[in-house]
């Protein structure tokens, strides 16, 4: 008789086990992305980059640190460089959209920097999921960069206008909000452009003065990221090599990345 209780209670307990175990691995499972976000150690994946040791923000993200320049006679002002006021920030921007790396999502939100996406409609049109979840769960502002990605200067004020407002346009339906900032494609412009970028309501006409291609990071001047440096990368399928290129040179240079839009209000 006691034997027979032993063994009952045996095959209960057992199976209580057996389902905490089970339970235990479907809800591991199934928090496995939350796990791996609030980790505070990076996934020894090649494919993410630690966060850095500055990753907290030197100021609240999102909020205004500087304007613009104005706009004058009617033309938006050109910006290849952000007065910092000594502060060692630099400045990440992404453009075109033609390559959605699936990994950008967790790398920039680990890096803790906010790059500002210059996005051409050609190659969002059918990865709008992929670009919303970056402005909605890494706090990205996408900016305006045409719909084709034309040589603008070569285009009239009319041609360039419809390219410019048509780019802001879908976006708004896109993401619900409408671009304020423009990067002419090849960073080729002339007067016509800066007017039709004011006229399709954008406050700056943005270049660049750093950028990253194969995975290295290449200086109009110098052999160093210097402060108020806006860089420019692209979706390519080097996406992975070239933001860590830019993380870790910035880290090197004891520049932190913060967001362009709060210096161009
Ligand atoms: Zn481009």
């Amino acid at each position: 008789m006691r034997a027979w209780i032993v063994a009952v209670a045996a095959i209960v307990a057992g199976s209580l086990l057996t389902g905490c175990e089970a339970g235990t691995e479907r809800s591991v499972a199934g928090m496995t992305p939350d796990t791996t976000s609030s980790s505070p150690t990076p996934p020894s994946s090649t494919t993410t980059v630690a966060p850095l040791p500055s990753a907290e923000q030197p100021y609240p993200f999102g909020t205004v640190q500087a304007h613009a320049p104005a706009t004058v006679g009617g033309k938006a002002p050109v910006v290849r460089h952000i007065d910092t006021a000594g502060k060692p920030y630099v400045f990440i921007t992404i453009d075109d959209g033609a390559v959605q790396d699936p990994h950008a999502l967790q790398l920039i939100k680990d890096s803790g920097a906010r790059p500002t996406l210059f996005l051409n409609q050609q190659y969002v049109r059918g990865h709008e999921e992929y670009f919303k979840q970056l402005q909605d769960q890494d706090n990205l502002v996408i900016g305006n960069h045409t719909v084709t990605h034309p040589n603008l200067a070569k285009m009239s004020y009319a041609a360039q206008k419809k390219e410019i407002c048509d780019d802001s346009d879908d976006f708004v339906k896109a993401f619900g909000t409408r671009p304020t900032l423009f990067r002419p494609p090849f960073g080729n412009y002339n007067a016509d452009t800066q007017r039709a970028a004011a006229d399709c309501g954008l406050k700056a006409v943005v270049l660049w003065t750093a950028a990253v291609n194969d995975g290295v990071v290449q200086f109009q001047a110098g052999n160093k990221l210097k402060a108020g440096d806006i860089v420019l990368m692209h979706f390519r399928k080097t996406f992975v090599e070239d933001f860590t290129a830019f993380i870790k040179r910035a880290k090197q240079d004891g520049l932190t990345p913060v967001p362009l839009p709060d210096f161009l209000a």
